[in-house]
């Protein structure tokens, strides 16, 4: 007997053990999920064996069909469930099964942590196999790898240990997992359970699931059938078994490109985002089949990035079966398989938002960042994502398409107005927006740093541009027109305040309040600038213009010097222009400042009284 042979007792991987317990601790309602879970490792089992066999066709030899086989012995009290697929070796059934390497794991505990729901989670991070725990109080694993002749035997009852040992008896290629049910869970040994879980999790799996003699699951690649032949609740099966997702999909589409090219593929837009969704690593992707053979998970060059939230399939003949990630990059074929993807969700999200507009702002809510990424991206599919756009407006905070604000549009408006801020209500109460707003206008409110990029993108819509309300109209800050009475007061401004503005100008937008900040044309809006500064984005130092409204009584008084003198002034000034940063959310470069001015000025008026 070789030191590796004998049977030895091994503690699981810290993070392993409070995996296992979070699993048991958070799924006890959903126990029936195990089932689902280990055909699905069965599943993937027996397609990396077929993916193996390409390159090594030996090892699909030996007769033996590619099955998943559920078996009851009802006097042991176990649940087994087989499969013929690649298999594990004693290495493989301690590093799979008792340490965790993957990175999922991690970001399972996060999280957990986070509050997520663990259902969704255990999809998408894939601690299935735990999953055994919830029903059994003892798990073993038997399991021969493919070519290989030694069979193994993993044994655990969870706690926090399990052995592995060299298994005596016959095993076929393939794996094992036999379930030694706990007493208040004998029920999953019915075999009528066991029909209705196959059939309500894993009818879409596409290898024959056995139960006795019987098939009990429809056992083709559902994206193979006709689309006139899958049902909804087969799409959403599919759906859920394909994102890890407990919720459904919001649309699909499962199309098949012939002449040319061929391909079919079954795309799907998630009902809500992966937790990982603004990830800066993540990248998304499809899963990939050559000719029905499974090749890759998350093949992420199939999608542009934006696409990252889109689940699905792609099914291509035009592949070569030994394709790898890397070979991938270079194959014409898969920048005809991405267009034809980016094409179809397109025409999915058109359809979703024409046809069922209020699904549509829901997949908006989650995803419409995403989208923004994409008309900064994707310049050549512009048009359509500009249709696709959804925003509040001054006029309710209900979103609107451009195509509904413009149909809204008199016919002396000529541009689409926007303003752009860090919240709605700093943008509903911004006094930018006084003179379009008493004149009628409709204004759109942009609150997401990504809609600078967006408006960048688009500069019209149906040939109307996209005006700032924000935007200050002249670059020639220096230059203070017409000002009337107020004109010296605003050359004395500037002095006051130095280089903390770029400029004092007469404004055209004001009508209640006497002053705001602008930033020049072309510039970014200062809550973004400050937020790519953070980010070490940006090392512009953009400086904002000051606008004074001459007609307002304070500026009116300023002008004519109704104040005690020189000192007096620079307050009024600093004060006017502490305000217009508040107004604007901005922070104050020296809020003591601004409690002293108040204070004096305060002193000044009560002295008068
Ligand atoms: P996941 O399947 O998401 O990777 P699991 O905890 O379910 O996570 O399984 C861990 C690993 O154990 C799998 O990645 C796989 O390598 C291996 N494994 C589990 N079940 C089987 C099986 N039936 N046949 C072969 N390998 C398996």
């Amino acid at each position: 007997m070789t030191a590796t042979a004998k049977k030895t007792t091994r503690q699981f991987r810290a993070d392993v053990s409070q995996v296992l317990k979070l699993v048991i601790n958070s799924l006890y309602s959903h126990r029936e999920i195990f089932l689902r879970e280990l055909i699905s490792n069965a599943s993937d089992a027996l397609d990396k064996l077929n993916f193996k066999g390409i390159e090594q066709p030996s090892l699909l030899k030996g007769g033996e069909p590619l099955e998943i086989r559920l078996t009851v012995d009802e006097d042991a009290g176990t649940l087994t469930i087989t499969d013929t697929g690649v298999g594990m070796d004693r290495d493989e059934l301690i590093e799979n099964l008792g340490t965790i390497a993957h990175s999922g794991t991690q970001a399972f505990l996060a999280g957990i942590e986070e509050g997520a729901d663990p259902v969704q989670l255990i999809g998408q991070f894939g601690v299935g196999f735990y999953a055994a725990f919830l029903v059994a109080d003892e798990v073993e694993v038997i399991s021969r790898a493919a070519g290989s002749d030694e069979v193994s035997r993993w044994v655990s009852r969870a706690e926090d240990k399990f052995t592995v040992a060299p298994f005596q008896g016959e095993h076929g290629r393939g794996t094992s997992v036999i379930l030694h049910l706990q007493d208040e869970h004998k029920g999953f040994l019915q075999t009528w359970q066991l029909r209705s879980l196959v059939t309500r999790y894993s009818d879409y799996v596409s290898h024959p699931i056995l139960l006795g003699e019987d098939q009990i699951n429809q056992g083709s690649a559902l994206w193979q059938r006709p689309k006139a032949e899958v049902s909804d609740e087969e799409y959403q099966g599919f759906y859920q078994h394909l994102a890890g997702d407990p919720e459904e999909a919001i649309a699909w589409s499962h199309f098949r490109i012939e002449g040319g090219m061929e391909m079919t593929g079954l795309i799907y837009l998630p009902g809500q985002p992966a937790p990982d969704l603004f990830w800066q690593e993540t990248r998304g992707g499809l899963r990939l089949h050559v000719q029905q053979v499974f090749i890759m998970d998350d093949c992420d060059v199939l999608v542009p990035r934006w696409l990252r939230f889109l689940r699905g399939v792609v099914d291509s003949n035009d592949l070569p079966l030994n394709v790898s990630r890397e070979l991938l990059q270079d194959q014409q074929a898969v920048r005809g398989i991405k267009r034809q993807v980016v094409k179809k969700t397109l025409d999915l999200l058109e359809q979703l938002a024409e046809d069922r507009p209020e699904d549509y702002q829901k997949f908006w809510q989650s995803f419409g960042t995403v989208i923004k990424e994409a008309v900064h991206e994707e310049p050549r599919h512009r048009e359509a994502l500009a249709e696709l756009l959804r925003y509040p407006t001054s006029q309710g905070e209900e979103l609107t398409s451009l195509a509904d604000y413009v149909s809204r549009m008199t016919d002396d408006q000529e541009a689409i107005y926007y303003a752009s801020g860090t919240d709605l209500q700093t943008l509903k109460d911004s006094p930018h927006l006084e003179k379009l707003q008493s004149e009628g206008r409709e204004i759109l409110f942009m609150v997401e740093p990504i809609d600078e990029w967006v408006v960048r993108g688009l500069e019209a819509y149906q040939e109307k541009k996209l005006v700032s309300a924000m935007h200050g109209e002249q670059t020639n800050d220096e230059e203070v027109a017409d000002a009337g009475t107020a004109k010296d007061l605003l050359v004395k401004m500037k002095e006051i305040l130095g280089d903390a503005v770029g400029g004092v100008v007469p404004s055209q937008r004001l009508t209640e309040s006497p002053v705001c900040l602008v930033v020049p044309e072309g510039a970014m809006h200062a809550h973004v600038e400050r937020l790519m500064k953070k980010t070490g984005q940006s090392f512009f130092d953009t400086k904002q213009i000051l606008e004074v409204n001459p007609d307002h009584p304070v500026i009116q008084s300023l002008a004519r010097k109704e104040v005690r003198g020189d000192e007096d002034l620079e307050r009024w000034v600093h004060l006017l222009y502490d305000q217009a940063l508040l107004v604007e959310n901005s922070p104050l470069p020296d809020p003591n400042r601004l409690a002293r001015n108040l204070t004096e000025l305060m002193a000044g008026v009560l002295d008068k009284g």
